[in-house]
């Protein structure tokens, strides 16, 4: 099963995606999460995303349709995968359309989790006091500022890819403002 987890910062991508991943016993695919790796080793990606990140900004397409296209040939793939912060543009769903059918693959779901706006900036803020108080390091984007680029260029870049996968017929949404397990409840209706 390949599934796409689409929605603006503060939605809930991670947290869903943890949770389909763990049910379908298939691996979370966080472009995110592989960027802030190369952030901390210090790779060459790492050291061209940083400030990108930092800033909220969209890391350029050829760097993260790479990566994703290297994480999807490793062998815990097989079963298939949910893409978490990928795509993020147009160009980046072609890529990855094209290295799908070159590996005979399809996507078998979009779900885009639906959120107030308003509730973004409170849910990121939550997220960095959470991160906080259990010790961790809050990430350098989880800020005011930041938020609002992040939320522009998801506007701008990303929320086209709505209509791009309805399209194709592949796009359910859910209410992303419901509690986490009700959520999880309607993902699970729909890839049932
Ligand atoms: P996330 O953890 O998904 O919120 O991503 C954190 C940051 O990583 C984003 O604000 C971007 O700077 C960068 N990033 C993650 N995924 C992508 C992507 N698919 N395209 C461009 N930049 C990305």
């Amino acid at each position: 099963m390949n599934v796409i987890l689409l929605g603006p910062p503060g939605a809930g991508k991670g947290t869903q995606s943890q949770l389909i991943a763990q049910k379908h016993t298939i691996p979370q695919l966080s472009t995110g999460d592989m960027l802030r790796a190369a952030v901390s080793a210090g790779t060459p990606v790492g050291l061209k995303a940083k400030k990108i990140m930092a800033d909220g900004g969209l890391v350029p397409d050829d760097v993260v349709v790479g990566i994703i296209s290297e994480r999807i040939a490793e062998p815990d793939c097989v079963r298939g995968f949910i893409l978490d912060g990928f795509p993020r543009t147009l160009p980046q769903a072609s890529s990855l359309d094209r290295l799908l059918t070159s590996k005979g693959l399809k996507l078998d779901r979009v779900i885009e989790l639906k959120v107030d706006d308003m509730a973004l900036a409170d849910r990121v803020e939550k997220r960095a006091r959470e991160t906080l108080a259990a010790g961790g390091t809050v990430r350098p984007d989880d800020n005011a500022d930041a938020l609002k680029t992040r939320l522009m260029a998801y506007y701008r870049e990303t929320s086209p890819l709505i209509g791009y996968y309805y399209a194709h017929g592949l796009l359910k949404s859910v209410d992303g403002m419901a509690p986490i397990a009700d959520v999880t409840r309607q993902i699970d209706e729909i890839l049932a």
